[in-house]
């Protein structure tokens, strides 16, 4: 699965790095006990130490440190049991302290991979660099007012992660699914919303390109704050498209913080990009390096959930699904802990094509969601129950289905209700039979001659008489035995 851009004098490929923000869930901030809750009144979870108050000290709060362990264990990756918080120097309005606290030389997890599992059924691994924790800036209000702008430090000082990839991603295909392994990964470990519509989840996109068969890297250009897997996807095809134009014209790709607006699909330069020097980190004085011992790591590594790499193994091992919709499965946690109540105790390749052909479909054009769905996975079950004992057929079962996305109601109930029940007295489709077969001498005439076609006819004239309640199995039977002579 190759991604080129063809060029006039060459075809190039690209190289994507993402840098991920993800906002750790917890109660309070990284050095503060003032709220994280979003949608607060404006400047309502300040505290001195976020207001950056002369004098005040920050104090570490040790849950965010467990959540970025337990992320960093998610990914696969080195748990470093040294390392330093430092400041990051730089002016921005809604940074009161004039610096971000940030670990820069020495971050709490290393070297970690991600398995990408591609549409077209490769696999690919990608490096991750390091994950390390950092403070959030305020936010600064443009459109309230023509003349001033606003800041909000609500959210100054929350924390973050910041994870970061390595340069190994040739594709938007490849970028995007691992923005969303990520998000899986981090929400199953419940570390992070993975909400990217409300900024807790946001990537930095570093793209360049180089010529097929080149190995060093060129000058990359770094898409900031994009907040949406499509809009990063759109993203860099589009820098993809620019760059190689710049080159092929003979010209040099500045190394640049850029802008993507989704309105024109575009990205657009912002500011020329520092370099880490710029920043003058150093060891932030206030707070001591962490250290961590192996006992408080193997606590967090104990109480690890299952993580969708091992629940798709489970889930194909076990329950003999394809590889194709154990992935559709564990994709979110929800998701999977959903089939697994359809699944428990029945056949579960019926549960996933169930799940995934009727659930998700009637979802979709109900722009609902599997934590809104109006079928419980206790009433999808049962009505795969009715389907298994022969109460229902396949047939009646995809309108009862209807009826219980409509309603929420209790299968069974619909069932009696409606008098759907599958019609098993052999006596009563046996006179089905009879009537039909008497009805249509000439199409009974050619099945005797051998026409297999017309006995498909006649098993849709029985269901058609009984309203779909004949047991299908038992028609055909009854109009082999009646005609084959
Ligand atoms: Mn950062």
């Amino acid at each position: 699965m190759s991604y080129l851009i063809k060029g006039e004098t060459a075809d190039w490929e690209l190289v994507i790095g993402l840098e991920i923000h993800a906002q750790v869930i917890s109660n309070s901030k990284l050095f503060s006990g003032s709220a994280t809750a979003f949608g607060a009144a404006p400047n309502s979870h300040v505290s001195l130490v976020d207001a950056a108050m002369p004098g005040m000290l920050p104090v570490i709060n040790k849950h965010c440190i467990e959540q970025a362990v337990k992320t960093g264990l998610g990914l696969n990756a080195q748990i470093n049991l040294h390392s330093v918080f430092e400041r990051k120097n730089y002016f921005y309005a809604d940074l009161p302290q004039g610096y971000q606290i940030s670990q820069f030389l020495h971050p709490i997890v290393g070297e970690g991979k991600l398995v990408l599992d591609m549409e077209d059924g490769s696999v690919r691994e990608i490096g991750i660099e390091r994950l390390h924790m950092e403070q959030d800036a305020g936010k600064s209000i443009h459109d309230k007012d023509p003349r001033r702008t606003f800041i909000d430090l609500n959210r100054a000082g929350v924390c973050l992660m910041e994870i970061v990839s390595h340069p190994e991603m040739r594709s938007p295909e490849e970028a995007g699914a691992y923005v969303r392994k990520v998000r899986s990964i981090v929400r199953y470990l419940e570390t992070c919303d993975g909400n990217m519509e409300e900024g807790s989840m946001r990537a930095d996109v570093n793209v360049s390109v180089r010529k097929v068969g080149e190995t060093d890297l060129r000058t990359r250009t770094e898409t900031k704050n994009v907040n949406s897997v499509r809009f990063m996807m759109q993203a860099i095809e589009y820098e993809a498209q620019r760059q190689v134009e710049v080159w092929e014209s003979g010209g040099a790709v500045d190394q640049e913080t850029r802008l993507f607006d989704p309105d024109s699909g575009e990205t657009r330069a912002m500011r020329s990009k520092e370099y880490a020097h710029d920043y003058r980190y150093f060891p932030d004085p206030d707070l001591l390096p962490i250290e961590l011992t192996e006992a408080f790591i193997d606590a967090i590594r104990e109480q690890m959930p299952e993580l969708p790499d091992q629940k798709k193994k489970r889930f194909m091992r076990d329950l003999g699904l394809s590889a194709y919709d154990a992935d559709v499965l564990v994709g979110e946690r929800e998701t999977a802990d959903y089939f697994e109540v359809v699944a428990q105790g029945r056949d579960a390749k019926a549960a996933a094509n169930w799940v995934i052909s009727n659930l998700f479909g009637a979802l979709k054009a109900a722009e609902k969601d599997i934590t809104s769905s109006p079928v419980s996975a206790e009433h999808l079950g049962r009505l795969l129950d009715l389907i298994a004992d022969d109460t229902i057929s396949g047939r009646i079962a995809k309108d009862v289905f209807e009826i219980m996305f409509a309603t929420g109601q209790d299968p069974v109930l619909i069932v009696e209700e409606k008098g759907l029940r599958q019609i098993t007295d052999t006596g009563a489709i046996e006179a089905a039979v009879d009537q039909a077969i008497a009805d249509n001498p000439d199409q009974a005439e050619e099945v005797r001659q051998g026409n297999a076609k017309a006995i498909g006819w006649f098993v849709g004239q029985v269901m058609q008489k009984t309203q779909g309640k004949a047991n299908p199995q038992a028609v055909n039977k009854l109009l082999r035995d009646k005609l084959s002579s």
